[in-house]
């Protein structure tokens, strides 16, 4: 799997947040660059530019070390991208999300077509938690609606497939 740009944003984005973008465009083809330095060069405060450093370090997103700095005294730190350990994250996320679309398949199996959904949206509830209720919605009152959960299963199932069959993808 080659790893471009967009695949390294996506991910940061997915597993740090969004403002870490601008650290990784910044960081991600220098190295040993201080914080000084990227909060200079994107234009952000100091303290915030540490804290998307080390939730990127959390994720083992960056590497970095500390030098003393002779001629102000005190120590300043030094980041690098570490961009194999994006290809890692694409997999974890992957069969995170594959895992989440299998649990829900399962549970939409087991209660096919025997969902009741309110007619504002408020609950979809299984058959047995709507006979609890009389088949009144228990956030509003509304009488609630039998609804076929087919699309649904189908549409689990394709995307299951689909993860699948990305390239990179380890079962
Ligand atoms: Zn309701």
């Amino acid at each position: 799997m080659k790893i471009t740009n967009s695949k390294i944003f996506d991910t940061v984005k997915e597993v740090v947040g969004e403002d870490s973008i601008k650290v990784v465009e910044f960081l991600k083809d220098k190295k040993n660059i201080s914080d000084f330095k990227i909060a200079e060069k994107t234009d952000t405060d100091i303290h915030l530019i540490r804290n998307i450093l080390y939730r990127l370090y959390n994720q083992n997103l960056v590497t970095y070390y500390r030098k003393k700095d002779r001629q102000k005294g005190w120590y300043i730190s030094y980041w690098t991208f570490n961009k194999k350990r994006v290809k890692d994250l694409v997999g974890i996320i992957k069969r995170n999300k594959l895992e989440r679309f299998h649990e829900r398949l399962k549970e939409e199996e087991k209660h096919k077509d025997n969902f009741y959904m309110c007619p504002n949206a408020c609950v979809r509830i299984n058959f047995e938690k709507a006979t609890d209720f009389e088949f009144r919605c228990p956030e509003c009152g509304n009488i609630l609606n039998h609804q076929s959960n087919t699309k649904t299963i189908d549409f689990l199932r394709g995307k299951i497939r689909q993860l699948k069959m990305t390239p990179g993808f380890k079962a």
